[in-house]
């Protein structure tokens, strides 16, 4: 008797259940990644392994699967039909505008979102041959970030600090002061009302056309707080490929990290340092190297990627920290002590750097900005001796004062972005004296009528500065303008 048409199909067996881990035996085929289904809902292939079998006295092949929903309940004994299909998420523009889960469902409704394509999650990073060297300006129009950190599209900077001390708000202030670059804002292990803010925030600032949330809730599975970064950068790469600017925020890496472990515990794998697995720098240095600037060949897209990492006791010698420290280019370093004095945003200046940004900041920019680190070094060093009480010359004295004025300015409330031409003009002021008699108190006030008299009376020479730079004709200019208003300012 023939049999057309005869399809053979592999299934397996669950052996034991630890919610989200679910043991099976009897799928020799199975590959990492691939979508299982069990009594109608659905798993993925997370590892192998081996298990001695006491009736056969042989050891036999088992596979761990993570379950992709929280809720369902899987029992020993169920069947296990594989998929034949890595895990996909949707991609494309309908996602913008979107707030998803890590699996490319609308969070309010569950439904999945239409696109035309769905990618795997795990996606080679590209090739040294398609990156090209990053030249253009992430703008944050925070002032302390334009001027001394500056972000290149395609740069990954890490911000880094305790609870509680500006970590979100910085980076969602980038996100907001982005015009045209497609932002992604990933949530892991928040609490819902967090992210209801935040939407908010995108909302109310009519950024949430061009932004794309994906978000894994403290209550969600650890399954679903490990995949929302990877998730979220396929969706990203996608409007890279469509040569996009795209800029994506990792809240928080840390939480991400606990996922992983414990998932990986659950599974057996043997812990290290801090309990984390083996291949948690591995982890995370696979999700980063996909942040990069395209060249033209590779349709010129970038992905500027800007994860975010708790530490306890402002210690930044952790793990996690470290790690995430040695694969980024550079870290915004936030500290409670700044924070708690008023110094918002709170950054650290010593201990924070951008290592490739410079080379991306605006001309009119980088040519004041070498005068400010004078200044702010000079600060440094007068304040141990004003400190101590130590008589200085006039001179020290009167750069001591610009340090001053200078720290004052990089304050900023949040969400308040201040683009960074006038940030270039306010430094040119500081920089040829012209707050050297002002109170502390009233740098502040100096500092917004200035901005608002130069969008509102001169907005010429915004457009003439971006054009042509720093020249004696623009410079000149400036200072009859800046003079005319501190007189006003003055009187
Ligand atoms: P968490 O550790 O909980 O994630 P975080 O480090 O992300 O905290 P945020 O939530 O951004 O910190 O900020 C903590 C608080 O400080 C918030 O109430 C926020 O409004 C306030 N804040 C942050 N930045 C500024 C700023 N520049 N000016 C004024 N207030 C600020
Ligand atoms: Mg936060």
């Amino acid at each position: 008797m023939k049999r057309k048409g005869l399809k053979i199909e592999e299934r397996g067996r669950v052996t034991a259940v630890s919610n989200p881990l679910i043991k099976i035996e009897g799928l020799p085929l199975a590959k990492t990644g691939e979508i299982l289904e069990i009594g109608g809902k659905k798993a993925m292939v997370f590892q192998f392994g081996k298990q001695f079998n006491k009736d056969y006295l042989i050891y036999q092949d088992i596979v761990y699967a993570l379950l992709l929903e929280k809720e369902e309940e899987i029992k020993a004994g169920e069947e296990v039909r594989p998929l034949s299909d890595i895990f996909r998420v949707p991609v494309g523009k309908e996602l913008l505008g979107r707030v998803l889960n890590p699996l490319g469902r609308d969070i309010e409704t569950g439904a999945e979102i239409e696109t035309k394509e769905k990618r795997k999650i795990e996606r080679k990073p590209p090739e040294i041959m398609e990156r090209e060297r990053i030249q253009k300006p992430l703008e944050t129009g925070i002032k302390v970030i334009d001027a001394l950190f500056p972000i290149g599209r395609g740069q990954r900077e890490l911000i880094v600090g305790d609870r509680k001390t500006g970590k979100t708000s910085l980076a969602l202030d980038a996100v907001l002061n982005q015009k045209d670059v497609i932002c992604f804002y990933v949530s892991i292990g928040q609490k819902k009302p967090e992210i209801l803010e935040i939407l908010n925030t995108l909302i109310k600032r009519n950024v949430l056309g061009h932004t794309v949330v994906v978000a894994a809730f403290s209550s969600d599975s650890p399954v679903l707080q490990y995949l929302a970064p990877f998730s979220a950068m396929t969706m990203a790469e996608w409007f890279r490929d469509q040569g996009e600017d795209v800029l994506i925020v990792f809240d928080d890496l840390t939480k991400h990290a606990w996922a992983w472990r414990q998932l990986c515990l659950l599974a057996g794998r043997p812990p290290g340092r801090e309990a984390y697995p083996g291949d948690i720098f591995y982890l995370h240095a696979r999700l980063l190297e996909r942040a990069a600037k395209m060249n033209k060949e590779a349709g010129g897209g970038s992905i500027t990627a800007l994860p975010i990492c708790q530490t306890k006791g402002g210690d930044i010698s952790e793990y996690i920290p470290t790690n995430l420290i040695s694969i980024t280019d550079g870290q915004l370093y936030l500290e409670t002590n700044l924070f708690q004095k008023g110094m918002r945003p709170a950054v650290n200046i010593g201990l924070s750097v951008s290592r490739i940004g410079s080379q991306a900041q605006r001309n009119y920019l980088k040519e004041v900005v070498s005068g400010l680190k004078l200044i702010l070094s000079q600060h440094q060093e007068l304040k141990r001796l004003v400190q101590l009480e130590t008589k200085i010359s006039p001179q020290a004295q009167k750069n001591y004062k610009r340090g001053e004025i200078l720290l004052e300015i990089f304050k900023q409330e949040k969400h308040k972005s201040v683009d960074t031409i006038n940030q270039a003009l306010i430094y040119y002021a500081v920089l040829n004296g012209f707050l050297d008699n002002l109170k502390i108190e009233k740098v502040k006030g100096f500092e917004e009528k200035f901005y608002q008299s130069i969008d509102y009376i001169y907005p010429r020479i915004k457009k003439e500065i971006q054009e042509k730079g720093w020249n004696d004709k623009t410079k000149e200019k400036i200072k009859n303008i800046i003079e005319k208003f501190s007189k006003e300012f003055f009187s």
